[in-house]
């Protein structure tokens, strides 16, 4: 009889294991109030994850992003923040810290488009990209870290593009700083090597959130037509992507870059 109870709680715990391979860990997702952040975020609260769902300005959707991960059974934490500014970062981690411990997952999906010929692009312009795109993760990474390394376990994920691996005319800064997110991903990866702490990136391709919502029909179609697979990306392909990176049985897999494309760079 014993045997057969000891069999079962087993059995629970890897099948619990495999469903929720994220229970108990808090995760930290940027920019998740729409797009890409707010899939990511659904996705590790499915996963099991606590999740903190940061937003800049859209505390309505962020608000309806929780709901959904709330369905999952976890707990879930709206914390308003501008990722591009330190004293808000440091808010940020210690709220969550406060209402979950140590984050032990950071995706750094927050991000903003920019689309024009670099004659036009005034150094203003310039320096609020390289802020959002670049700045931001640095600011959170290094929030995060000290946690990360006092555990000897984390997993950081940045948001790239697949201009920042090819670049993309009339997008220089937007690829710059998208490259740079690529140089800060493999750098930071071989500095934490030993410390438990993996650190990714994720390049989508064109995925159908606002940020191509300066597109025409006509140019998404041809976008879709130049596609491999056919189609543009969605925000859940992503998610896809960075989940599997979050897992614990990633620990492997440090300093890469996967990107969800549809085969439109490879
Ligand atoms: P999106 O739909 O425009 O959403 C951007 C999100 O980032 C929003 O939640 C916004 O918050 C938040 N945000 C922007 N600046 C912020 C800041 N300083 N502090 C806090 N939050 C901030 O963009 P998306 O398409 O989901 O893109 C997400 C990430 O994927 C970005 O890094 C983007 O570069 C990358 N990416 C996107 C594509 C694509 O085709 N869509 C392709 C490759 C890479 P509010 O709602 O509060 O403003």
């Amino acid at each position: 009889m014993e045997r057969k109870w000891t069999f079962l709680t087993s059995h629970l715990t890897s099948l619990n294991a495999s469903t929720r391979p994220l229970n108990g860990q808090t995760a930290i997702v940027t920019g998740a109030s729409r797009g890409i952040g707010a899939a990511i975020a659904v996705g590790l609260a499915r996963a099991g994850a606590h999740v903190v769902v940061n937003y800049r300005q859209n505390a309505e959707m962020a608000e309806s992003v929780a709901a959904i991960c709330r369905r999952h059974d976890v707990r879930v934490l709206t914390v308003q923040a501008d990722v591009s500014n330190a004293a808000d970062v440091s808010r940020l981690v210690e709220t969550t810290s406060a209402h979950f411990g140590a984050p032990s997952i950071l995706v750094n999906n927050a991000g903003v488009a920019h689309t024009g010929l670099l004659l036009d692009m005034t150094e203003e312009e310039w320096d609020s990209i390289m802020t959002a795109n670049l700045k931001a993760p640095f600011l959170c990474t290094k929030a995060v870290l000290p946690h990360m390394i006092a555990r000897q376990y984390g997993r950081i994920i940045n948001l790239s593009s697949i201009w920042g691996l090819a670049g993309g005319s009339c997008e220089v800064a937007y690829s710059a700083s998208k490259g740079g997110v690529i140089a800060l991903t493999k750098a930071l990866a071989k500095e934490m090597g030993l410390s438990g702490i993996t650190v990714n990136a994720v390049a989508p391709g064109a995925i159908q959130t606002d940020m191509l919502g300066h597109l025409s029909d006509e140019d998404l179609a041809m976008l879709a037509e130049e596609t491999p697979v056919g189609r543009l990306g969605t925000a859940e392909d992503v998610a896809n992507a960075v989940q599997f990176l979050a897992l614990p049985s990633s620990s492997f897999v440090t300093g890469q870059v996967l990107s969800p494309n549809g085969g439109y760079i490879t």
